[in-house]
């Protein structure tokens, strides 16, 4: 916060979320499971039972729930040990450090980054992707598109793990962008992130091939516009049976007001250090929160599913990937001196 503009939050008139105050019936679930609903209005839990993790565990292996849309900030890659630009005791924040930025978000400012890039592309380098490794959260999510389950993520971290997890890119919405592809600042000519690794790994400022503009991987900067997939939301979340938010505040716009997008009765889990958002000040009966460290609550959702033998085969499966993939490189690197 501070004086600084929130990204994109102009683009909080777009979005409608008014589904949830509309009392509409399940389609898709049991007579059983509706009983848990009723046909309450919104917001009042009217004396009903609320929801337990148990039941929406319960919905998932009944197939009560096959269409499942997930939002994720900061808090699902904390565990893999993603640093915070802004926490002092980094080794990112000391490499900032010695830029002098008047204040932290200017590194997503445009005129910012044009009068000085070094900032953010020390960012890049630190984000590019590789450099860290999915975690078990992440492979949850990956788990839950590998049974079918998965309609699509919503992300506000720029890490890119959920693509390292293996999650497909229409799968995703990258709110905040990605390294992954980069533009020229000056003749828009698209690119591949990997087409300036080199350059970012030795911190030079990359540049257009064609015509020498600078080239910004295609992070989302304050005052930029979402990404296009990012309006996906408008079909996604009013078809999704069952919404999970995982490690986010909820406080950046658009992006919190999608957790009042679903259906009113559709479940929604929070899995969360802290009671956020609409389950802080507004709890639904179909709401579950299940705070607390972001790992434990995902194994918690796990255990219920019975998903543990096949999550922990798929993790160990791509790490052994990687593993080869990076012995492969260094085989490559070897032969080639
Ligand atoms: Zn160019």
């Amino acid at each position: 916060h501070g004086p600084h503009p929130q990204p994109i939050c102009y683009l909080l008139c777009f979005l409608s979320a008014p589904s949830r105050i509309q009392g509409t019936r399940p389609i898709s679930l049991t007579a059983a499971a509706m009983g848990f609903f009723g046909s309450g209005k919104a917001g009042d839990s009217g004396g009903k039972e609320r929801l337990t993790l148990q039941n929406v565990t319960e919905f998932i292996r009944k197939k009560e729930c096959q269409r499942v849309v997930v939002m994720v900030g900061a808090g699902l890659s904390t565990p893999s040990g993603i640093p915070d630009f802004r926490s002092p005791g980094s080794g990112l924040y000391s490499n900032l450090q010695q830029y002098n930025i008047p204040y932290p978000e200017a590194i997503f400012e445009l005129s910012y980054f044009f009068q000085n890039p070094k900032p953010f592309f020390t960012l890049a380098k630190e984000l590019y992707p590789g450099n860290y490794r999915p975690n078990y959260a992440h492979y949850f999510l990956r788990l839950l598109h590998d049974k079918g389950l998965l309609v699509r993520v919503y992300t506000q971290n720029i890490d890119g793990l959920e693509r390292a997890a293996g999650i497909p890119p229409d799968k995703l919405v990258e709110a905040h962008g990605t390294f992954t592809t980069a533009t020229c600042t000056v003749c828009r000519r698209s690119y591949a992130g990997e087409d300036f690794r080199g350059d970012v790994m030795a911190d030079k400022i990359p540049h257009c091939p064609v015509c020498t503009g600078m080239v910004k991987p295609d992070i989302v900067f304050f005052g930029e516009v979402l990404p296009h997939r990012f309006f996906l939301h408008k079909t996604d979340f009013p078809m999704a049976d069952l919404l999970f938010i995982i490690g986010t505040s909820l406080e950046v716009e658009p992006f919190a007001s999608l957790a009042g997008a679903v259906r009113s009765y559709v479940p929604r889990i929070l899995i969360n250090r802290d009671l956020v958002g609409p389950f802080a000040w507004q709890p639904q009966y179909s709401d579950v929160a299940q705070l607390g460290d972001v790992i434990g609550g995902v194994e918690k959702v796990v255990e219920l599913l019975d998903w543990n033998e096949e999550l922990q085969e798929l993790i160990q499966r791509e790490t052994e990937k990687v593993q080869r993939d990076h012995a492969g490189i260094c085989c490559l690197k070897s032969r080639n001196s």
